[in-house]
């Protein structure tokens, strides 16, 4: 999503002009993030101008908004990359776990066709396997569920 600018909020709220009102006006119709910026960015503006004996520079309002308001964006930003992470991690894991399937199914297909002693004392090995798959598999399951938890929490805060 294209958020409007902090640049296009402040030349609204001081001088009242803007580039583009019909997008501005659109996008904050849809946009909640930026009604918030926009909010926060009122009530620093309406506070100095009330305050006409303090001299305070734009650049420190600016300071403001950000301590008061928290860059919300900034946060949506770091939950798309968790996102994108966790879908990278989610891959290469589907993609390990099928190579070892692939693995297991070839050597489960010998051990029906040879039983050999060789291959019996690879049983243990066989079961290792089975485990740690069934460990990670349990542990990216339970790792999904916290981040799921986690970004539910943060979206309804
Ligand atoms: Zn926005």
């Amino acid at each position: 999503m294209n958020h409007v600018s902090d640049e296009e909020i402040q030349a609204y709220l001081v001088r009242g002009t803007l580039s583009n009102r019909e997008h501005f006006f659109e996008h904050l119709r849809n946009c909640e993030l930026c009604r918030k910026q926009l909010a926060a960015y009122r009530v620093v503006y309406e506070t100095l101008k009330n305050d006409e004996g303090m001299l305070l520079s734009a650049d420190f309002s600016e300071k403001v908004v950000r301590e008061v308001a928290g860059d919300t964006r900034t946060n949506e930003r770091l939950r798309e990359f968790l996102l994108i992470g966790l879908s990278a991690l989610v891959s290469i894991g589907t993609f390990i776990w099928m190579i070892n399937l692939q693995h297991l199914f070839q050597i489960g297909k010998t051990l029906v066709h040879s039983i050999t002693t060789t291959l019996v004392t690879e049983i243990p090995f066989l079961n290792r396997i089975n485990l740690s798959l069934l460990i990670s598999g349990l542990l990216i399951l339970l790792f999904i569920n916290l981040l799921d938890n986690v970004l539910h929490t943060m979206k309804h805060h």
